[in-house]
Parts: structure tokens; C-alpha cells; sequence
């Protein structure tokens, strides 16, 4: 998988182009995704996969954004660039 799409599949969305050293599953499996179908696989970089925890790709992603178009959740990936300098 992670030879396939060697980039954070997360941090792409916002613009970031960060390596992936993890492999996530859009859906997790104990809320009904597929635990080995490729669709429901995603290359993540810890950060991403830690935070994103049980939710699924949607709920991570679009938790809504301000005016200013940065996301509200301070677990996203990008608020965790904003808050690491
Ligand atoms: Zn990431």
C-alpha cells in the first residue's frame, strides 16, 4: 500500500505533502469497512492516523471550516501544522 501511495492520503487535502509511514482504513473495520479492501485502505503519517482514531474519512475531513476556510477541528491536519510551527 504504501508503495502504491507513498504520500499521507490526509494531508494531501489540505495542501501537504507528507510522507506515509502508516496505513489507514477509511471506514474502520469495527464500523463496518472493509478490513482488506483496497478502496477502504489509506496511506497516513502518524499524526494522521492517531487523530483520525475510529472516525471515518469523512467525519475527519470535513468537520467544517471558518471563514477563513481552516478547518474548525483542532485534531485536523492542518491545525496540527499550525499548532507545530
Ligand atoms: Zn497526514
Amino acid at each position: 500500500m504504501l508503495k502504491r501511495n507513498p504520500l499521507c492520503h490526509y494531508c494531501e487535502q489540505v495542501g501537504r505533502v507528507t510522507p506515509a509511514n502508516t496505513v489507514d482504513h477509511a471506514t474502520p473495520p469495527d464500523r463496518g469497512g472493509d478490513f482488506f479492501g483496497w478502496d477502504n485502505l489509506r496511506s497516513a503519517c502518524k499524526n494522521c492516523n492517531f487523530s483520525k482514531q475510529d472516525k471515518t474519512e469523512d467525519e475527519f475531513l470535513a468537520k467544517g471550516c471558518g471563514a477563513d476556510g481552516i478547518p474548525l477541528a483542532p485534531g485536523h491536519p492542518w491545525n496540527m501544522e499550525a499548532a507545530s510551527g
